[in-house]
């Protein structure tokens, strides 16, 4: 198999949803088979299916234990592998579908969000040195009881880019329902248009802060292992986006805009202006398993301060219950919040070295006369807090700005 030339693809959900999307996916694995590659596929369960389980788990116990969850789960994988390698076959090609632990995908012990450790990779190699098409299912793995793991929602992509790392593919291709990454979600932003290549620090950002393309771990562990990703369409030959160490000279200072509205603001006002104050709130919210994204404190007056600061919106009941239970010892004067509120955020490596970014931001949201109410930058990111209602604006503001073509 020296030769030849290896590739792996990832097929999701939507992508296999039923007979006849089943018999598409054949089709392409074939063609690529036919253009002498070896290749390996991941694939996820079937439409909703995994939804279903989850479901279905719920009417019988819905504090079932993860262990039986994940066993539960892994089947949805199960039926795709053995119904596309059905399809292959009634092609005439030769295949051969392998579960998560046939496959050698070894796991820790963390039911529902279990990492991957190790892949041996001796069967899968032993069935290319056949010539044979081999589909893995996505998503799940096995640990040092034996027993069935699986990756957390969306975990295929990080199966298919385990395998691509573990197998020294040469490129790893995830085939989903939509183009490939865009400059910001064309169902708010009419201009969006698809990125030809993105870097992985930035596909990490633009996936943490909701674009749902990527699974965050395969954007990771892409980078940790340099396997490049093509991110494409599974119902068109469109070329995709390609997710890789992107040069200097190709630094966007803009890549993409996005918007998230599940997002909750506290503030707590007249706090006193002395040492240890946010400390003692963020400890306290940190101890509770809540996260806390942006932050803001206003300049004390030596007498007090207001700190304000955002969490998940399921999380803001159970912070604020918090936050007042604790506010004898707290202090706050006040304590405020909403839920009316957006993140809209740029992404883009060549913002690193670039002053007047934020500027060029908060002026077109200005010129949309748009309020911003809290603002958080890093190296290669910055978010504005919006109101809720202006978010989309905001987004077709920046977009303008700075991605025009
Ligand atoms: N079937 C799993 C899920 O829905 C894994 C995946 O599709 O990537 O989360
Ligand atoms: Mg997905």
């Amino acid at each position: 198999m020296s030769e030849m030339g290896l590739i792996v693809q990832k097929y999701g959900g939507t992508s296999v949803k039923d007979a006849e999307r089943v018999m598409n996916v054949a089709r392409r694995i074939t063609a690529a088979y036919q253009a002498g590659n070896n290749v390996v596929v991941a694939v996820s369960a079937q439409g909703d299916t995994t939804d279903e389980l989850i479901e279905k788990a719920n009417e019988i116990n819905p504090r079932a234990s993860k262990r039986e969850m994940d066993m539960l789960l892994s089947t949805g994988e199960q039926i795709s592998i053995a119904l596309l390698a059905m399809a292959i076959e009634k092609l005439g090609y030769p295949v051969i579908s392998l579960t998560g632990w046939q496959a050698g995908m070894h796991t820790n012990s963390n039911y529902g969000a279990a990492r991957i450790k190790t892949i041996d990779t001796e069967r899968i190699r032993m069935e290319l040195d056949r010539r044979r098409i081999v589909i893995v299912a996505g998503f799940q793995g096995i640990n040092k009881y034996d027993d069935i793991t699986t990756l957390g929602r969306g975990g295929s992509d990080t199966s298919a880019v385990a395998l691509a790392a573990a197998l020294r593919a040469d490129v790893c291709e995830i085939y989903t329902d939509v183009d490939g990454v865009y400059t910001t979600d064309p169902r708010i932003c009419s201009k969006a248009y698809k990125l030809d290549e993105i870097s992985y620090d930035e596909m990490l950002e633009l996936a943490s802060l909701g674009a749902n393309v990527l699974h965050n771990r395969s954007v990771e562990m892409a980078k940790k292992y340099n396997v490049k990703l093509s991110v494409r369409s599974s119902l068109n030959n469109n070329e995709g986006t390609y997710v890789k160490e992107v040069s200097k000279v190709e630094k966007m200072l803009v890549r993409g805009v996005t918007r998230d509205n599940d997002c909750a603001r506290i503030a707590l006002c007249g706090v006193e202006d002395a040492p240890g104050k946010a400390f003692q709130v963020f400890e306290m919210i940190a101890k509770a398993g809540i996260s806390v994204d942006l932050i803001i404190q206003s300049i004390g007056d030596g007498q007090t301060k207001d700190i304000s600061f955002t969490v998940a919106e399921a999380d803001l009941e159970p912070a604020l219950k918090l936050l007042e239970e604790n506010n004898d010892f707290i202090k706050a004067r006040e304590i405020k919040s909403s839920k009316d509120v957006s993140k809209v955020s740029i992404v883009g490596a060549g913002m690193v070295n670039n002053s007047g970014v934020a500027a060029k931001m908060f002026e077109a949201l200005y010129d949309a006369h748009i309020n911003i109410k809290m603002i958080a930058t890093s190296e290669i990111k910055i978010s504005v807090l919006v109101a809720q209602k202006d978010a989309e604006n905001a987004v077709n503001a920046i977009h303008d700005k700075f991605l025009s073509k």
